[in-house]
């Protein structure tokens, strides 16, 4: 078979799906916008030969004489070359719906899907899985999906009797969705919906169009399944599904912030539908590994406190942040725009911050919102983080101390490779052996 991969990327995912078809057997062609050069760190780690490399562009051919084409959900879905493709009668699908058709019969699935608070979600029920494996004395948990790596370095190992939980973005579901023949492929036992809030519409054209993709994961499933939904949002709980309806609310979790207290909940309701006791859950809130970036303290000097939520890429997680920390509060926010509606945010910042400095494409438009929420409110326009930081350091040891918190609300791609490498440069300059110049 030749398979075209498009998008190498950074997260393993088309990393993964390379290797695995050049295991069986497959002709691989590799395809990529961006060059080897830029591409070098993880060329290296991908372990294995492509039969051909097509990088710093691509070339029609591959995508019209391709069997299959498996793309980057980074990619748009409607990209000429995809939509070539399809006219022309290539299947095109992604790494997770490979996964998802490659598990073995007997392996219990859950989805968690939702505009905020998917990876915090999903590694507490991973937890509530293991600690119920580990109760058991036999299977798996398996943590896949958007989160980063590929379950299918590790598909020999999925035996029938573990556990898959799949974190799902609305990009993967529109491949999900559409896609012949792995239209179906994600099965869950348990889906989860966290929340829905505009997001991604510089991707998915309209909120219609987002929901649509969203409600997706809901589609597959069957009467015996459970659609585990948000009480408190009045969107999604009445998403359509023919599966059992479970409401969460919220419940108390070790992680600061009511938004916490929501996955936590969320989590619970899933854990509980695949079979987790009362304890096991108990286990799993206290055991989960939580992805860094998220409201995670990293320095602590001269009575300021820095905190990284680089993984606030919505205005949702802005106003989360605001409400879950204590003041005075100094934020950093602001980079590209995803075209979300400012708004509400702006006028959190406006009623709760101290200072607010904000960076990147959106950093004027939050600037003037945030002026005319609240004139009394200092809120500067700095463009760079690093400008940002100085700023709010500033701020915070005028008043005698304070958090200085950058929780973006946007995505990093204006200014950074990602929103790992915005928070690991916040941390830099937070650390102690940050370039003292910079803080004057
Ligand atoms: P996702 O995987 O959907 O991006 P994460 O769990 O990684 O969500 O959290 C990303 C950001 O959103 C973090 O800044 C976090 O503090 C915030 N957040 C997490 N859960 C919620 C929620 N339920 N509502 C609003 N914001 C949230």
């Amino acid at each position: 078979m030749n398979v075209t991969v498009m998008g190498l990327g950074t997260h393993g995912g088309g990393a993964g799906a390379v290797r695995d078809l050049c295991r069986r057997g497959a002709r691989v062609t590799l395809t990529d916008r961006r060059t080897a050069e830029e591409l070098a760190a993880p060329l290296a780690a991908l372990g294995c030969e492509p039969a051909v490399l097509k990088l710093g562009g691509h070339d029609p051919a591959d995508f019209l004489n391709a069997d299959l084409i498996v793309a980057s959900p980074a990619v748009p879905f409607r990209h000429e070359l995809l939509e070539a493709a399809r006219s022309a009668g290539v299947p095109v699908t992604t790494e997770l719906a490979l996964a998802a058709a490659a598990l073995p019969a007997g392996v219990t699935t859950a989805a968690v899907t939702g505009s905020n608070g998917k990876s915090t979600t999903c590694a507490f029920l991973h937890a509530m899985l293991r600690a119920k494996h580990a109760r058991l004395g036999r299977g798996a948990a398996w943590l896949a999906g958007n989160g980063g790596g590929s379950l299918l370095d590790d598909i020999d190992r999925v035996r029938p009797g573990d556990a898959v939980v799949w974190e799902v973005s609305s990009f993967q579901l529109e491949y999900l969705r559409e896609t012949a023949p792995f239209r179906g492929a994600l099965r869950a036992d348990a889906a989860v919906v966290t929340n829905f809030a505009p997001n991604h519409l510089d991707r998915h054209q309209s909120l219609a169009a987002y929901r649509s993709a969203k409600q997706g994961l809901l589609e597959n499933l069957r009467p015996a399944d459970t659609a585990v939904l948000n009480a408190a949002d009045a969107d999604v709980r009445d998403w359509p599904t023919a599966a059992r309806r479970v409401l969460f609310e919220t419940r108390p979790c070790p992680l600061p912030g009511a938004h916490n207290a929501q996955n936590a909940a969320a989590a619970e309701a899933a854990a509980r539908a695949l079979g987790c006791t009362a304890e096991d859950v108990e286990e799993g809130l206290k055991t989960a590994v939580l992805p860094p970036h998220r409201l995670q303290g990293v320095a602590e000097r001269d009575g300021v406190r820095f905190v990284d939520d680089s993984a606030a890429t919505t205005p949702e997680s802005v106003i989360a942040a605001l409400e879950a920390l204590p003041g005075p509060l100094f934020l950093i926010a602001g980079g590209a725009d995803k075209g979300a509606d400012l708004a509400a945010a702006a006028a959190a910042i406006a009623q709760r911050a101290a200072g607010a400095y904000f960076i990147g494409t959106t950093g004027p438009r939050w600037r003037d919102l945030v002026a005319a929420a609240n004139p009394k409110c200092p809120a500067l326009n700095c463009g760079t983080l690093p400008a940002a930081f100085a700023a709010a350091v500033a701020a915070a040891r005028q008043a005698g101390g304070g958090t200085v918190l950058l929780s973006p609300g946007c995505s990093s791609l204006d200014q950074f490779a990602s929103y790992e490498a915005r928070g690991a440069t916040f941390a830099a300059m937070a650390s102690d052996d940050v370039d003292s110049s910079l803080l004057e």
